[in-house]
């Protein structure tokens, strides 16, 4: 019997504001598909987080509706542990579009994405990304330490 085996990884997933009533609902589907859910952080995004979280987009003609949504409410962020996860959390949540995503009406963009801004999720798109965006969102900042004034903006 041939078994494969994949590396355990980190990734990390984000409630956006559209979807965040259901965060519950969406925290259940993602242990039921066998993640761990290493740290969670609940954060209203400033603009300069927005825009910096999306930096990549920032010449895209949506860029700034990104950022006004993103922007508009509650985020949920979460570190998710398992086999495989950078990968296992995208096919998880399905295309960006909800409309595409409902060809797999168990995606969670398909149950829970209204349009193709507002898409209830987001997941780290490979393990650099995931890596990049645990150290920038997770690592302990606004530590004034004693030989520095400079206080590093809360994620
Ligand atoms: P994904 O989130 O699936 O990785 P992208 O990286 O392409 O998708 O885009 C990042 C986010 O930008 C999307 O999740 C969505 O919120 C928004 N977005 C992408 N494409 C569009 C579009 N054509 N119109 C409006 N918003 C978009
Ligand atoms: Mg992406």
């Amino acid at each position: 019997e041939l078994k494969f085996f994949f590396p355990v990884e980190q990734t990390v997933a984000v409630i956006k504001p559209d979807a965040y009533g259901t965060k519950e609902e969406i925290i259940e589907k993602i242990h039921e598909a066998g993640f761990r859910i290493a740290a969670r952080k609940e954060t209203k995004l400033t603009r300069e987080m927005a825009e910096e979280f999306y930096a990549d987009h920032k010449d895209k003609e949506y860029f700034n509706n990104l950022v006004e949504h993103m922007i508009s409410g509650p985020t949920f962020f979460m570190i998710l542990s398992r086999e495989d996860a950078v990968q296992g959390w995208r096919e998880l949540i399905g295309p960006t579009d909800p409309e595409k995503a409902k060809e797999n009406p168990e995606t969670l963009r398909a149950q829970y994405g209204k349009d193709v801004l507002q898409n209830a999720v987001h997941g780290s798109s490979n393990p650099d990304h995931a890596k990049e965006s645990i150290k920038k969102i997770f690592e302990p900042v606004n530590v004034v330490r004693e030989d520095s004034a400079d206080v590093a903006p809360e994620y």
